[in-house]
């Protein structure tokens, strides 16, 4: 027969799966000699087979009479005995803790004669009323399934009569007629009297907390943390010990540093003449430790080393359950705690500086996605508790964000001229939108996935956004929106919480944040270890400046559109697309040259020594041009046309499929002087600086390739262009010129295509959007419904598919370094920030990662985490 039974002093932490969390600890603690009221745990094992068959096994019972027996040996009181009973808590506790989802019951072994023992046995008659009372309360509930407001009710009744403002003021007698309320509470609920056999209560709160796996709140616990449903709990006996015997006793819970900032002081609350839960449950307002060190500077001490002996020993933050009984202290629980993300560093970084833990594990501690939560601006917690979303949609970009709504994007740029704070809604967004998205502190779409153009920006900007709020019913025309019923105006105030995707009415407070501190030493320490370089994806200075505060290597891609959208600029870039002749366009191309070459300047003064690289124009033409009649009246009067001549001149333009159509390189074969004309303004900027004293090598990136020969034939177009400006005197400027791989043909023939390449950058986008066949702007109507359904494990435009679009860039990557073996190879779509992603891309031997400003150090964090566990399965190591 296995074992199903571990008394604390057989068991270890190692245990944890056979012996839950809880279990594992509490035996664990006991090997390190702190005060552990003894008893024993039943396992995990136990807990599948009671699953299984519904009922406790006769070997089981078999052996919980032996370990009550040793029990009762090492306590030297008796269970169900009427001169030292032995009282016991039945503890619910799984492999991986679930705080407060399952059960537990205090004081069992109590009935009508025991409870009489108890009272003479430690001369305190109202401490044993008062234990009654608690067990009959949650058995009642636990096992009984009896409402505890039932229970409550009765305590209230018997306060309120008396004007007792708290449970201590309860006297013997009123406990007494409490007892008696709540055994006639079991005879009117059913299921019979409260059991007297101290047998029977046990075995009966073993069911339920086996039971209690299942209840509702920890189903939708697991779920939403991953925890499989077959772990099962294990049940813990244990001897109890009183926090009800007085006013030299009481209850408390502790962490070892402060969970909310991670200051190194042990932080926590207690309560005196209480038990189990009082603290938390919030039936009187707790004393902070702080208090117990005046009260009992003994303990208090005692408290503190406890603390230091426990996180030496788990090299972690701790989260501790403590009892005194007459002035003793017992440990009941501990943990790792839970904490903030702003903790997590900091206590990471604290144990590094003691030499509890190495750099290495410091590192693996922090997830990456709770530095991208330091980063943003929340809301106050308490603020936002009171609030009811309007509706959800998709937590597009992080943040939190309080504005006015306006419903397009001039209008919202026209308020936030007047000095409010703005939320652009709208349906969705486009290029157009830029100028109010700009000076929107959020953007909300009722369309729309995770990669659409709002979310992209929202994200690059590091504004907060929401997108694809279907519920959500934009009516524009009329500058107002409605939802459930409720209709929001131009000018009303909401609050958009970009983490969970909520949108709520009304102004809820924010706390801003930056990298300092602890954050910045640990982000120091994963760029030393990271392989991978973290670039960022900046299309204008300001971009660049913030992701260079964020520490960034570089600029892995500049969108050169992006500068096209600006009024005066969209204006030049319209009278070049409408253009017929080559004669035409020159006068628009040279007033695009001026702006483009101070773009680049200062982009190359803001880089110095970093690396910046550059794509030329990729999206398709008609982007840039007006759609509505009321547009195409303007433009036409702007550039001087007839707005017959601009409509059919904007129809021939149309496509059907335009991210399958006129773009990107494509543009380079038909209008050779857009590339020539951006080419020449990177060129200008360089010898500008050269002047200056700072050299400047650019690199260029082609948005779109194929194959080789049209990387060749856009090659030489731009070659050619620099020859054409390199200096008469002095050295050459040298260049490198290199391939977006986002073309599934592409990577195919990459070994082809790296003839003619000095770097490939993997645009992630396009990669997925082509290799799936899914257009991205279109995925919202059904990419949701596939993640429901798990046909996908996950949005591949926010994870990389490792199986198929992974499966290309490996080949890609092992193709172009056949080719070239030392050949640069990054990736600067979406997914460049996401943390699985970038543990994928360190594998198949990514050289650099370029993802939005604000993702520039969770990649980092990520990239350092990468390396590590890299080498950790490589050697074998899984320890830590
Ligand atoms: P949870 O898993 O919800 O934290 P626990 O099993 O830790 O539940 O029990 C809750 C509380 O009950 C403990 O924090 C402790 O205060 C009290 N408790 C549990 N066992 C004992 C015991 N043997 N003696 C005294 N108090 C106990
Ligand atoms: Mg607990
Ligand atoms: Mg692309």
């Amino acid at each position: 027969m296995t074992k199903q039974m571990y008394s604390f002093s057989e068991g270890n932490m190692t245990m944890r799966d056979l012996l839950g969390g809880k279990g594992a600890n509490l035996a664990e603690m006991t090997h390190l000699g702190l005060p552990v009221p003894p008893g024993f745990t039943i396992t995990t094992a136990a807990c599948h087979e009671y699953q299984q068959t519904g009922k406790l096994s006769d070997a089981l019972l078999a052996e919980l009479n032996q370990a009550l027996t040793a029990l009762s040996q090492q306590t030297e009181k008796r269970f169900g005995g009427t001169s030292h009973p032995l009282l016991v808590s039945v503890r619910s506790g799984a492999a991986i803790s679930m705080p407060g989802m399952m059960d537990t019951i205090l004081n069992i072994g109590l009935n009508d004669e025991t409870v009489a023992a108890l009272a003479a046995f430690t001369h305190n008659e109202r401490f044993a009323l008062d234990s009654y009372r608690r067990l009959l309360a949650m058995f009642g509930n636990v096992v009984y399934g009896i409402d505890e407001a039932a229970f409550d009710q009765v305590l209230t009744t018997v306060k309120t009569q008396n004007g007792y403002h708290s449970d201590l003021s309860l006297t013997v007698n009123d406990l007494r007629s409490i007892i008696t309320a709540f055994k006639q509470l079991y005879l009117e609920s059913g299921r019979g009297a409260f059991p007297q056999d101290p047998s029977d209560q046990l075995l009966a709160a073993i069911n339920a907390v086996f039971e209690s796996w299942h209840n509702h709140r920890a189903q939708v616990y697991r779920r939403q943390n991953n925890i499989s449903e077959s772990l099962g709990t294990a049940v813990n006996v244990q001897e109890m010990v009183f926090g009800n015997a007085g006013a030299d006793s009481g209850t408390g819970v502790a962490f070892t540093q402060n969970p909310a900032t991670g200051e190194p002081a042990l932080f926590g609350e207690y309560l005196l003449n209480a038990q189990g839960e009082d603290v938390v449950a919030g039936i009187r307002t707790p004393q902070p430790v702080a208090v117990l060190q005046e009260d009992m500077p003994a303990l208090y001490e005692q408290l503190v080393e406890t603390a230091a002996v426990l996180e030496t020993h788990y090299h972690d933050m701790q989260d501790l359950e403590f009892t005194i009984e007459k002035g003793q202290m017992f440990l009941l629980q501990a943990r790792s705690g839970k904490r903030t993300p702003t903790a997590a560093v900091k206590i990471a970084v604290d144990q590094v500086a003691e030499g509890l833990i190495s750099k290495e594990t410091a590192l693996l501690r922090v997830k990456p996605e709770s530095v991208s939560e330091m980063l943003h601006p929340e809301f106050d917690t308490a603020d936002l508790a009171r609030q009811t979303p309007l509706t959800k949609g998709l937590p597009a970009s992080p943040g939190a964000a309080t504005g006015q709504v306006y419903f397009s994007a001039a209008a919202a740029k026209q308020a936030a001229e007047n000095g409010q704070k703005v939320v652009l809604m709208r349906q969705d967004t486009s290029p157009e939108d830029i100028e109010g998205m700009i000076v929107s502190q959020a953007i909300v779409t009722t369309r729309g996935g995770m990669t659409s153009h709002a979310a992209v920006v929202a994200r690059g900007m590091g504004a907060t956004g929401v997108v694809g709020a279907h519920d959500l019913v934009v009516d524009a025309p009329n500058q107002c929106a409605r939802v459930n019923q409720q209709e929001i105006n131009e000018g009303d105030w909401v609050s958009v919480d970009g983490t969970s995707g909520a949108l709520m009415l009304g102004q809820i407070k924010t706390t801003p944040a930056a990298v300092k501190g602890e954050l910045s030493t640990l982000l120091n320490w994963a760029k030393d270890i990271a392989d991978m370089g973290v670039y960022t994806n900046a299309d204008t200075p300001s971009d660049f400046q913030r992701a260079l505060d964020f520490d960034a290597d570089g600029i892995g891609l500049t969108r050169t559109e992006h500068m096209f959208f600006k009024p005066e600029r969209l204006l030049q870039m319209r009278r070049l697309i409408l253009a017929t002749d080559a004669a035409g366009r020159k006068d628009p191309l040279s007033k695009l040259l001026t702006m483009q070459q101070a773009d680049f300047y200062e982009l190359y003064q803001l880089a110095q020594t970093k690396e910046v690289t550059i794509r030329l124009l990729d999206p398709p033409l008609h982007e840039f041009l007006p759609h509505d009649e009321k547009e195409i009246q303007l433009v036409a009067t702007q550039i001087g046309v007839s707005p017959d001549e601009l409509r059919d001149r904007v129809a021939a333009l149309k496509e059907l499929n335009p991210m399958l159509g006129h773009r990107g390189d494509r543009l380079a074969v038909t209008f050779p002087d857009i590339y020539e004309m951006q080419v020449q303004a990177i060129m200008t900027a360089v010898l500008r600086h050269r002047k200056q004293g700072l050299e400047v090598q650019p690199h260029i990136m082609i948005p779109l390739t194929d194959s080789r020969a049209e990387m060749a034939w856009v090659r030489a177009l731009v070659e050619g262009q620099i020859q054409r400006m390199q200096p008469e005197t002095g050295a050459k400027v040298s260049y490198t010129i290199g391939t977006m791989m986002e073309m599934p043909r592409a990577c195919v023939t990459a070994d082809q295509v790296a003839r003619e390449s000095d770097f490939f950058s993997f645009g992630t986008n396009d990669l997925t959007q082509l290799t799936f066949g899914y257009s991205r702007d279109d995925v919202g109507a059904f990419l949701p419904e596939y993640l429901r359904q798990g046909i996908l494990p996950a949005d591949p435009f926010q994870t990389i598919d490792t199986q198929g679009v992974g499966e290309l860039m490996k080949m890609a990557v092992n193709k172009g370094r056949q080719t070239k073996p030392d050949l640069p190879i990054g990736v600067c779509g979406e997914v460049g920030g996401d943390p699985a992603s970038i543990a994928f891309f360190e594998e198949i031997g990514v050289t650099y990662v370029s993802c939005s400003p604000f993702r520039v150090p969770v990649a980092r964090l990520a990239a350092a985490r990468a390396k590590l566990n890299k080498v950790r399965t490589q050697t074998g190591d899984h320890g830590g």
